[in-house]
């Protein structure tokens, strides 16, 4: 265990039993996860990128306890969590927080913003009344709003502002990861710039280590350290962001960058555009999984699955012609 990782990913797997057949009698997998490995280092935002379906909610969901693994192991400052009993569990609950891409659907209609933002202190027992209170008050002031939105209703707030609430809850119990499954991808571009830069500054002040997941490359760029690129349940390509956004390698990874619109109207970029739809995760392609796209794709690549190998650039990537496209 490198002490400077507080969560360790190790071959994580999710596969999804489905009834098939007319007598439903044949059980066929949708592999949602299947084999991630990954670190995060305390106060850094590791982005998990990909299409929708490629498997990150379900990926986030393992980690907050509330999907069980198929096999593989999540560690937390270095203690294996699959292995926590009940009161460790809720114990461990407390260090890993979650916001969820709809800010309405995740907050209670019937229940004002103050008693919405203050329920993880009476689950785990934290403090009197009045600290409580004072509590709610302070994280609202550290949202950005003001604590006469205490006595609100969600109905009564904005997108952005229900935002704000969810991550004042999240942040309520001081943890320390937040995973924020695509907080931003529900509100107009506007607005998803301020809930980012308010994500950006309370990582600042509470040191907070962030997963921060989004199907949208402009979105992750703002925040994250490290980047993690999924398909089909796989990582293709992770490592430092900087270096992927200088030099994506993987051909999923250049198609994906390929699509951000450039930052100067002078600068030329070639639009990758790939082919087909993404396969099915209960029939994934042989080989690698992503050789029905690849506009590089070679006879090896139907044959055999590539692992996620170092390149001399830094990162990892999961393709065999990486050393040809690095
Ligand atoms: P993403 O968040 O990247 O859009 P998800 O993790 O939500 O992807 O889903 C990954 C795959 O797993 C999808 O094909 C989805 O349909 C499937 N899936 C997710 N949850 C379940 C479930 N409870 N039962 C069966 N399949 C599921
Ligand atoms: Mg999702």
């Amino acid at each position: 265990m490198n002490n400077e990782n507080v969560l360790e990913v190790e071959n994580l797997k999710k596969y999804y039993p489905i009834e098939t057949g007319i007598i439903k009698s044949k059980t066929s997998y949708l592999k949602a996860v299947d084999g991630v490995s990954f670190a995060v280092k305390k106060g850094e935002t590791l982005g998990i990128i990909g299409e929708s379906g490629c498997g990150k909610s379900t990926v986030a969901k393992l980690l907050m306890g509330l999907e069980k693994p198929t096999s593989g192991s999540i560690k937390f400052k270095g203690t294996d969590i699959l292995s926590l009993d009940k009161t460790q569990m809720k114990k461990f609950r407390k260090s890993m927080q979650m916001v969820f891409q709809d800010p309405y659907s995740s907050l209670d209609p019937k229940k004002t913003a103050g008693y919405i933002i203050q329920e993880p202190l009476f689950i785990h027992n934290v403090g009197t009344k009045a600290q409580r209170e004072a509590r709610v008050k302070e994280l609202l002031k550290m949202v950005g709003l003001d604590y006469y939105h205490a006595n609100r209703y969600p109905h009564e707030f904005s997108g952005g502002q229900r935002q704000r609430i969810n991550i004042a809850r999240a942040i309520a119990l001081n943890p320390e990861i937040v995973i924020c499954d695509e907080p931003v991808s529900a509100l107009d571009v506007s607005i998803q710039a301020q809930v980012i830069n308010l994500l950006k500054k309370l990582q600042q002040e509470l040191g907070l280590t962030y997963i921060f997941i989004s199907h949208d490359l402009s979105v992750v760029k703002y925040l994250s350290d490290r980047l993690a690129i999924m398909y089909l349940g796989e990582i293709v390509e992770t490592g430092d962001s900087k270096s992927i956004y200088s030099n994506p390698i993987h051909p999923y990874t250049k198609a994906l960058f390929s699509a951000i619109p450039p930052e100067s109207p002078l600068e030329e970029k070639e639009k990758i555009i790939l082919e087909g739809d993404v396969p099915s995760p209960m029939a994934p392609p042989a080989g690698c999984k992503f050789h029905t796209r690849c506009p590089y794709t070679q006879q090896i690549c139907q044959e055999s699955k590539p692992l996620l190998r170092a390149t001399k650039n830094g990162q990892k990537v999961a393709c065999h012609l990486s050393e040809q496209l690095a």
